[in-house]
């Protein structure tokens, strides 16, 4: 059997195995370049105990499965970072193993394998940054992003509370007719939450056990050495007055710019340092990040 049969021959199977959950890009010449499969660990398809989940792309070169595919893990939900680090050790280890034969449903089965034994999210709360203990009611949004109750009651109050005070100083021909919409504090979906069930939720295990914040010696001179820099940043004309700069960021409205890839001058070498033109780099950057800015807060 040819090497480009064989290939065939697994994605035919990988379909047949897995339908919809596996995608497969093809080039110009017809042959299969990309696999792609969002893999959730095995909770006999109860959904809503699937705490985790990652996407496995699965570059197939030329001359695979007689070499070994790239493989990369994208989007990964209620993982964090050491986990996937292991996922990653653990795919090397297959693909070396299976040089020479199809080995695409072998590492879903692997990441799925792995999904499973971890399925309880392993990262943060983005709002308070402790993670998860026993014991902590928590919510996973649909964009599966993991939420202490406690910590999202405050963010959508708080988010309601903007709304309404901001629709209150509208005209009423200018107010939104569909009331305020819950959105996630990372990717600013829209998100369902019952607001009654979140406000009774008890702070994180983590946050109640952390010991009281105090100032002390070592955080003192932090602030005296960013206090040195910032004066330093004053004296060269760097941007310090916040409400002004705030002001002209609202001026900026277009969100499809050709240049919002452009990583900023001062990460190109053909650029003088950047202490002879703070101002300008630190424009230019402030920009560079409001064009981001505007292009989520629009969706
Ligand atoms: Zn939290
Ligand atoms: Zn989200």
């Amino acid at each position: 059997m040819s090497q480009q049969e064989r290939v065939q021959e697994e994605l035919e199977a990988l379909e047949a195995i897995l339908m919809d959950d596996i995608s497969i890009t093809y080039n110009a010449k017809g042959c299969a370049e990309l696999v792609k499969s969002v893999i959730f660990p095995s909770t006999a398809n109860e959904v809503d105990k699937q705490y985790v989940c990652v996407t496995l792309e699965v570059e197939l070169p030329q001359d695979y499965p007689d070499c070994k595919p790239v493989t990369r893990l994208k989007s990964p939900r209620g993982l964090d970072e050491s986990t996937v680090d292991h996922l990653y050790k653990e795919i090397a280890n297959k693909c070396e193993e299976y040089i020479g034969h199809a080995v695409i449903y072998e590492l879903i089965e692997l990441i799925r394998q792995n999904l499973t034994e971890s399925n309880l999210p392993t990262c943060q709360c983005a709002v308070c940054l402790y993670g998860f203990s026993e014991g902590d009611s928590f919510t996973k949004t649909q964009c599966f992003h993991y939420f202490h109750n406690y910590c999202l009651a405050k963010h959508v109050t708080v988010n309601e509370k903007n709304f309404l005070e901001e629709q209150d100083k509208l005209p009423a021909w200018k107010r939104s007719t569909v009331g305020f919409q819950a959105t996630c504090p990372v990717c600013r979906e829209p998100i369902s939450c019952d607001g009654t069930k979140l406000k009774t939720s008890l702070p994180p295990k983590e946050l109640q056990d952390a010991q009281k914040f105090e100032v002390t010696q070592e955080l003192k001179m932090l602030q005296q050495k960013m206090q040195q820099l910032f004066n330093y940043q004053k004296s060269k004309g760097g941007i310090i007055d916040i409400e002004a700069e705030e002001n002209k960021l609202l001026l900026i409205t277009n969100s499809e710019d050709n240049n919002s890839e452009d990583p900023g001058p001062s990460l190109s070498s053909s650029n003088p340092p950047v202490e002879q033109q703070p101002l300008h780099n630190g424009l230019q950057n402030r920009n560079h990040n409001q064009r981001h800015y505007s292009k989520y807060s629009n969706r």
